[in-house]
């Protein structure tokens, strides 16, 4: 898979975030501790892998010239797009069983992959547009030396400069009163976007491609500096953390798709040791965390 970066110098930087990180923290500071500090393994789930599948196809379906970029085309994708995944990614081999039920629940989800990348076409015409980026890597300094990053899985430029950003979730589009925390990660993208370029996005496009919506917002320059003022709350309050050794756990619905239930006290497990780090760093490209979100439990 191709990956574009874009970057700016910053050595020296405090730490690093990236929104699924600071997504963790804000769902858990116990799943954030688990991930960033102990950097325990999970599991591969079969919602992240397929989030993971889409997303690699909707990329690949924009190599193919305007014309061929069908749902046949799409659709054909699935199967060398899940090969290629499958040896970078050999642990991915053991999501279903052999045989029986492993094999049932192997088709189940390929049909559900295959709905979602039809689903897709039902949003907009991929033959009509030429995205100027797709799986965009950036990353930026703020000035408290805290680097941000993450990937963007579309940037689209108009013929006047106005840019877009576009972020496909295999999901489900949120109830209204989540839809502020799946506006936080495109509006940390934008920040993003706007400190390299010097230009604030247009619109930000949140394409649910597990039930057909999609969401918008036209964010302005004050949106963008009060998500700096908050990402900088929370990596104040991770720090925090990492000082005290404070890694509260917050219960919630999302406690259902957590690997680190067995560790953790709300569910009468005990967390490891602490390692001795000096402060959370993320990988540089970090993956999981991304099919993490693209799954989007
Ligand atoms: S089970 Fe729930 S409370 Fe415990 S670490 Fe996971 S998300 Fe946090």
């Amino acid at each position: 898979m191709t990956t574009t970066r874009i970057t700016e110098a910053g050595g020296g930087a405090a730490g690093s975030l990236s929104p699924s990180r600071a997504g963790d923290f804000m769902t858990c500071p116990l799943l954030y501790r688990f991930r960033v500090i102990d950097r325990l393994p999970e599991r591969p789930s079969p919602a992240a892998a397929r989030g993971t599948l889409v997303h690699a196809v909707l990329e690949r379906l924009y190599d193919l010239p305007a014309g061929e970029r069908t749902v046949a085309a799409a659709l054909g994708l699935l199967g060398p797009e899940w090969e290629r995944l499958l040896s970078e990614e050999p642990e991915l081999s053991g999501l279903f069983a052999e045989g029986g039920d492993g094999e049932a629940d192997r088709e189940r989800w390929l049909e559900q992959a295959k709905g979602q990348v039809e689903r897709y076409f039902t949003l907009e015409d991929p033959r009509r547009l030429e995205p100027a980026e797709r799986e965009l890597y950036v990353e930026t300094v703020l000035e408290s030396g805290l680097r941000l990053r993450g990937f963007i899985d579309r940037v689209d430029v108009a013929p006047t400069g106005e840019v877009r950003i576009v972020d496909y979730k295999t999901g489900s589009a949120p109830r209204a009163e989540f839809e502020a925390r799946a506006l936080f990660q495109m509006k940390f993208y934008a920040l993003v976007l706007w400190r390299l370029r010097g230009r604030v996005p247009r619109l930000l496009q949140l394409m649910y491609l597990g039930n057909g919506e999609v969401l918008r917002y036209a964010p302005d320059e004050a949106d963008l500096r009060a998500t700096e003022r908050k990402v900088e709350a929370l990596w104040a309050a991770i720090r925090r953390a990492t000082e005290t050794g404070e890694w509260r756990p917050r219960a919630s619905r999302l406690c259902d798709w957590c690997d680190h239930r067995e560790r953790c006290p709300e569910f009468g497990g005990t967390p490891p040791p602490l390692p001795a780090v000096p402060l959370p760093r993320e990988s540089p490209a970090d993956r999981e965390s991304a099919a993490r979100e693209r799954a989007d439990p």
